[in-house]
């Protein structure tokens, strides 16, 4: 199985990744909604119902289904 993308992965960590929506930095991302879920963003690879899933923006890795980062874009 691929390895889950830590948040302190260089990558991540520029991007904001937290693997939990309401952990996201209010602050730095005024933007962010806690209803932005990786599983909901334009990137997500994989199945709506998986806990941990593919992003385009990290190969290899796996994302969890309820994170975000700075590039969350709504699923068209
Ligand atoms: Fe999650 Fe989207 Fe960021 Fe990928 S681009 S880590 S799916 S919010």
């Amino acid at each position: 199985a691929q390895a889950r993308l830590e948040e302190k992965d260089p990558q991540a960590a520029a991007l904001g990744y937290v693997a939990d929506s309401s952990k996201a930095d209010a602050k730095k991302f005024p933007k962010h909604d806690n209803a932005q879920l990786c599983s909901g963003c334009a990137l997500w690879q994989s199945k709506p119902t998986d806990a941990q899933g593919n992003c385009a923006l990290f190969a290899g890795k796996q994302v969890s289904a309820r994170g975000w980062c700075s590039a969350w874009a709504k699923k068209a």
